[in-house]
């Protein structure tokens, strides 16, 4: 693998991608990802300047590089996320022994956090060009500010009337309700605002159970998907029955891993190759585990959901209710 990269870094040296425009300037800029297209728009009044493009910065295409720097004593890297075009340039810098100084993330002329912008880019490239090229940038200050569009559920998400009816059975009493990773996170934003806790996945029936030893009058709910249920979450319902918490655990079965593109999972009858296989049932995996009371409901049947969660909102010890509906998206 060592010597195929060597061999890629250097097929990708006579890469398009991999491009010096600009003039012979002594101080150049070197650039990859968004980044170049904010810097090229910032030095469009300034053709003189040497603008290295990296397309493909791993391997480090480093015969490109070295011809690049002919004539070239200062280089400002400007990248987003971490300074890895910089680093790489350092050591090659340093193995070739070049005369040439790198600025960049490294010695704080560019930020380290934070998205880079035709703005800051022009701040950023003024001060290391030493004039002030921000005349080139357009002026977007008197532009109305853009809506806010959070993510939201699709139309008709089954996820939206699991949640409804778990609020509208618990109105007035107090309850903590954990969520999990999935398009059921989105759970969180009003008006349903029923994601409590989010950490990772399987976390949020660890942490209702946790929150049940600590906390009596609260009745503790997690919400997992069927697909999480499977990759992460009957870990923890073992320990919330072996420890014997007392939680509702609600089970959003849309039959499918439908935030990361309807992967299948166990529980959907078809497997990694496509073939048609049995399912793994999860109310018959949670009566394995131990859970004592298990309801199987239809989110869209309203009145019916609501009873459900009455029903184990009554009782103590780990409860479970399956809210089984297909992802809108099936
Ligand atoms: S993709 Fe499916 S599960 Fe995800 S928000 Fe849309 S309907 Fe709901």
């Amino acid at each position: 693998m060592e010597k195929r990269n060597a061999e890629i870094a250097a097929d990708f040296s006579d890469y398009r991608f991999n491009s010096a425009e600009g003039g012979n300037s002594a101080k150049a800029v070197m650039t990859r990802g968004i980044s170049y297209a904010y810097v090229k728009e910032c030095l469009k009044e300034h053709p003189e300047i040497k603008l290295i493009r990296i397309g493909t910065a791993f391997p480090f295409p480093e015969d490109f590089v070295l011809r690049a720097l002919e004539g070239v004593h200062e280089v400002l890297c400007l990248e987003e996320l971490s300074p890895y075009v910089e680093e790489q340039l350092l050591k090659m810098i340093g193995r070739h022994h070049l005369p040439v100084q790198v600025s960049g993330k490294l010695n704080a002329k560019v930020p380290h956090n934070g998205e880079n912008s035709v703005e800051l880019s022009a701040i950023i490239l003024s001060d290391y060009l030493g004039t002030d090229i921000g005349a080139s940038v357009i002026d977007v200050t008197d532009a109305p500010a853009l809506p806010a569009r959070p993510p939201v559920m699709c139309a008709g998400c089954p996820h939206r009337a699991s949640f409804y009816a778990v609020k509208q059975a618990m109105k007035g009493q107090k309850a903590i309700f954990c969520g999990d990773i999935g398009c059921y996170t989105l759970g969180n934003a009003m008006p349903l605002d029923m994601v409590d806790t989010c950490l990772c996945m399987g976390a949020g029936i660890t942490m209702a159970q946790g929150f049940s030893h600590l906390q009596d009058d609260t009745t503790c709910f997690a919400f997992v998907g069927d697909s999480t249920f499977f990759a992460s979450g009957m870990t923890g319902v073992v320990n919330a029955v072996y420890n014997e918490a007392d939680m509702i655990l609600c089970v959003l079965d849309n039959s499918t891993t439908a935030m990361t593109g309807h992967q299948p999972h166990p529980g959907t009858g078809r497997n990694m190759m496509g073939n048609f296989v049995d399912k793994v049932d999860i109310a018959k995996v949670l009566e394995g585990i131990g859970v004592k009371k298990i309801l199987t409901v239809d989110p869209l049947s309203l009145e019916e959901s609501i009873a459900a969660v009455r029903e184990c909102a009554a009782e103590k010890g780990v409860r479970a209710i399956i809210f089984k509906s297909p992802c809108i998206a099936l």
